[in-house]
């Protein structure tokens, strides 16, 4: 049994038709491109052999009509705007190609492979919508009054869809037994490195702060340094202080961004009177992102300290780290060896739909290589033969779980 290569790679240049702009892909969840997408995607299930449908939430499931035991394989054809062709396309073709591979050598067997196109992963309306809806953690009756981040409910964006009335899909634990997503990397890691496939050992977990500086505006040459109440000041020392701290605490992973620096009213003649800084720490260790906690206040402490200009923090989001299940690592490396692929085991920096799915079920999840570690740009990309070879090892871990079960 093997992928068939020319039919995997039409069907991920079809997919990036939908939405294509120039050499860009905007297919926000959603969109008129998506759903079209969307819509081809549950043909071609349908084509597999596989009974599909688009769900309440917009997600695209297909599902083995005769087997009472399943691995689910998937991601999301939602795009950032102006993203790139392949991202979590990548995972979901992977999935339709292999269920339709199975279907062809297994056609009675008990054992089967589901499919998945999440809806929303990128968040343009609510991050991850489909996989926590699918899985159970958010409920969709609730979702529905949501106000989302484009102002609108959930509601009046689903009924636009005509999907409101449409029940949701729920993940079948029974039934289930892993779910694999195979995803672009997004970084420069496995490239560097000279690996054709990168097995994730986690997910990393996320927390953001929004750290305000209030002071006083006053004029910048009549008012003397030492009478100054300065927010520029203080935030700078602040950040400052801060990555210092994060670079003592800092174990392999912890990844920390200052994303955000603005100061008020923003004049060459003004002491800034208000200064506002974004923080987020990302790693795959609870206790690494405690100790950067810990820092940003022990700082906000240090700040008030100084005497002159209030500090505050204020924690904005909080996702935990998500550890892949040990024996999917381990058929993800067998089928790498299988196939003579070169591989390293890492860490994922960015969130994926298998951060939400690994709270519910073995969840595994494996990296092609990122052409100069773009992504979410057009000129992302990977090269055909990764590609293929993504699909193979994928494959490969599906024949493993299957013998080993
Ligand atoms: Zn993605």
């Amino acid at each position: 049994m093997d992928v068939d290569a020319d039919r995997l790679l039409q069907d991920l240049r079809i997919l990036a038709n939908f939405g294509r702009k120039g050499m860009g892909i905007n297919r926000p969840a959603f969109s008129g491109p998506d759903i079209e997408a969307r819509k081809w995607l549950r043909k071609s299930m349908q084509d597999a052999g596989l009974d599909a449908c688009i769900d309440g939430v917009g997600n695209v499931f297909g599902s083995s009509r005769n087997a009472f035991s399943t691995v689910l394989i998937g991601s999301h054809t939602d795009s950032v705007l102006n993203g790139g062709w392949l991202d979590g396309s990548l995972g979901v073709v992977y999935g339709l190609e292999i269920a339709r591979c199975w279907l062809a050598s297994h056609p009675r067997d008990g054992f089967g492979i589901d499919v998945i196109s999440f809806e929303d992963e990128e968040g343009a309306y609510v991050p991850f919508l489909g996989s926590s809806v699918f899985s159970g953690l958010l409920d969709a009756t609730v979702l529905r009054t949501i106000n989302t981040r484009s102002g609108k409910t959930l509601e009046a964006v689903l009924d636009a869809w005509r999907l409101s009335g449409v029940p949701a899909v729920r993940f079948e634990p029974k039934r289930c037994r892993a779910y694999l997503e195979a995803h672009i990397e997004q970084g420069p890691v496995l490239e560097t490195n000279a690996k054709q496939v990168g097995i994730v050992t986690a997910v990393v977990g996320v927390r953001r702060f929004h750290i305000a500086f209030t002071g006083q505006v006053a004029h910048a040459g009549t008012t003397p340094v030492l009478m100054r109440r300065d927010a520029g000041e203080a935030l700078i020392k602040f950040a400052y202080h801060l990555i210092e701290k994060f670079r003592d605490i800092a174990g392999e992973h912890l990844i920390w961004n200052l994303g955000i620096i603005a100061l008020k009213p923003g004049a060459w003649y003004l002491v800034p009177g208000e200064g506002e800084l974004s923080v987020e720490v990302r790693d795959i260790d609870g206790r690494t992102l405690d100790a950067a906690e810990a820092a940003i206040h022990e700082c906000v402490n240090e700040a008030a300290r100084e005497g002159n200009v209030e500090c505050r923090a204020v924690k904005k989001r909080q996702v935990e780290p998500a550890s892949m299940d040990p024996r999917m690592i381990r058929i993800f490396t067998e089928a790498a060896k299988d196939h003579g692929a070169s591989f390293m085991c890492l860490p994922s920096g960015a969130m994926h739909d298998a951060m939400v799915m690994s709270q519910h079920v073995p969840t595994g999840m494996l990296f092609v290589p990122s052409i100069g570690g773009r992504s979410h740009v057009p000129e992302e990309n990977t090269s055909t033969a990764d590609i293929i070879l993504g699909a193979r090892v994928l494959l490969r871990a599906v024949e493993l779980l299957r013998e080993s079960s």
